[in-house]
């Protein structure tokens, strides 16, 4: 099994997509990475959802990655009795400490924090921004508010406040708590919300000591400004236009998100694009032409993902919202408009051996009638470096490491094979690299393949050798003995 398409499809789960059945129908629909929520489920709810991720991979014999997404420092508020309220303009709506459900008066803010530095006149964000609370009385536990703009208000909905300075911590307890516990578990990404400065995610990844990739959520001013710093401390980035779309005017967004997508291919870390790219579809079966608009822009600018978030999580059509963005992705990619816009926007500062191996390996593989790239990536460095390039053709990254293979779920491009015979010969690598591209159906035996690979093996950073080869074992063979 193997998708037609280069972007990758991160879909988060929650209550509409909780089964065996619903995970397996999103991944055959095309979702490459599972995302799952520390702010809505319970550890053993996070648990589950795991291990049936574990034994879709099992079963279809796929590499899957699961990222974990950390709360971070954003404020919530808590549940209602009756799950959720509407709030009309112009009523009294209170937040407070107090841990009893809500209803359509009070909620619980459980946030003490916020009290101490609220003032008269600050306004309250809920709901990505759609409910606005303006604080007309406020003391340490409480605050009193008129519903300048209402809607329906529900469980543990965030609420960003603008005009204040939080003096936050990046991770809460309950971070601490989640991370160790994902790490555990064994996921393959976690994910820091409200990132705010290249020390968070230094913090953040001594706790994770190796066990997961880093990715950083860029969704405060503060994120947008200390982007290259950010990007430096980490594995991959996500511009989460949910929150920063509330904390920014909306319209600086679109730029925004052109500008890290290009500085992430440049530095060949992965970057998910993310929130309300098919919103509707929650509630419709079919997306609004901005929505699909909106997809195929984030593949245009070359993305290595695009996300769902409630439409998969918590929406009427999970399945046929991950349809939708495969069907675009395949539609954008065939675009010759596509290739002309990823082609001129290659640029990359070639310094180390692996830079110029990487480049050659596409001129080579476009120049000719090459069927993949195959490359041996011990770390996974390699592959991304490969994808940065950005090739026509499919890339199929061998990692010895099942840990290796699954981060790079999340890089564009790239199919993922745990390679299982050790290659301590660079001709078994051909062998194997040939093997995987006839067996997921990239090549016959008649094809060419171009193999990256570096020696001694399982060293990373060792990228120093480039083979077109022949998908026939027998001619793999001969040329070996010649
Ligand atoms: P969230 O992050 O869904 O966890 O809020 C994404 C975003 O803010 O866009
Ligand atoms: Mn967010």
């Amino acid at each position: 099994m193997r998708r037609l398409r280069k972007v990758k499809v991160v879909a988060t789960l929650g209550p509409a997509s909780n089964d065996y059945q619903t995970i397996r129908a999103l991944f055959e629909a095309g979702a490459d990475v599972f995302r799952l929520n520390m702010s809505h489920g319970s550890h053993d709810e996070i648990a589950a959802r795991h291990a049936i991720i574990r034994q879709i991979e099992a079963d279809t014999g796929r590499a899957v990655a699961v990222l974990v997404d950390l709360q971070g420092p954003k404020l919530r508020v808590g549940t209602f009795a009756r799950g959720e309220e509407e709030l009309e303009d112009g009523r009294n709506f209170r937040l407070d400490l107090d841990p009893a459900q809500g209803d359509a008066r009070r909620v619980s803010l459980p946030h003490p924090e916020i009290f101490q530095v609220l003032e008269p006149g600050a306004e309250l964000l809920v709901n990505d921004g759609r409910i606005r609370l303006r604080v007309d009385d406020c003391g340490k536990d409480f605050a009193e508010c008129t519903v300048m703009v209402g809607g329906t208000i529900s469980n543990r909905k965030g609420v960003n406040v603008p005009d204040v300075v939080l003096p936050l911590a990046a991770l809460s307890d309950k971070d601490r708590e989640d991370l160790i516990f994902a790490c555990e578990l064994g996921v393959d990404w976690i994910a820091l919300s409200f990132v705010q400065r290249a020390a968070d995610v230094t913090e953040a990844r001594e706790l994770v000591a190796g066990r997961a990739a880093v990715l950083s959520k860029i969704e405060k001013p503060a994120g947008v400004k200390a982007f290259a710093e950010i990007l430096a401390a980490s594995d991959g980035i996500m511009v989460a236009r949910g929150d920063l779309g509330v904390e920014l005017p909306v319209q600086n967004l679109p730029p925004i998100q052109k500008r890290l997508v290009r500085q992430c291919r440049a530095a060949a870390k992965p970057v998910i694009v993310a929130t309300q790219m098919l919103e509707s579809m929650i509630d419709s079966p079919v997306p609004t032409r901005a929505e699909v608009s909106d997809v195929a822009t984030a593949i245009y600018e070359g993305a290595d993902a695009v996300m769902l978030s409630a439409e998969s999580a918590a929406g009427a059509y999970p399945v046929e919202a991950v349809t939708t963005m495969n069907n675009v992705a395949i539609e954008v990619e065939g675009d010759p408009t596509y290739r002309e816009v990823i082609d001129s926007s290659r640029r990359i500062r070639h310094e180390t051996v692996a830079d110029g191996i990487v480049a050659a390996a596409r001129e080579i593989a476009e120049t000719t009638d090459i069927k993949a790239i195959c490359c041996f990536t011990e770390s996974g460095t390699t592959a991304a470096l490969v994808a940065r390039e950005r090739p026509h053709l499919p890339i199929i990254a061998l990692a010895s490491q099942p840990a290796t293979a699954r981060r790079l779920c999340l890089t564009w491009g790239t199919h993922c094979v745990v390679t299982d015979t050790p290659v301590e010969r660079f001709k078994m690598a051909v062998v194997s690299a040939a093997r995987a591209a006839r067996h997921y159906g990239f090549a016959t035996a008649e094809d060419q393949i171009v193999v990256t690979a570096g020696v001694p093996f399982n060293v990373p950073g060792t990228t120093n050798i480039l083979r077109v080869a022949p998908c026939d074992e027998r001619l793999i063979y001969r040329a070996e003995l010649e």
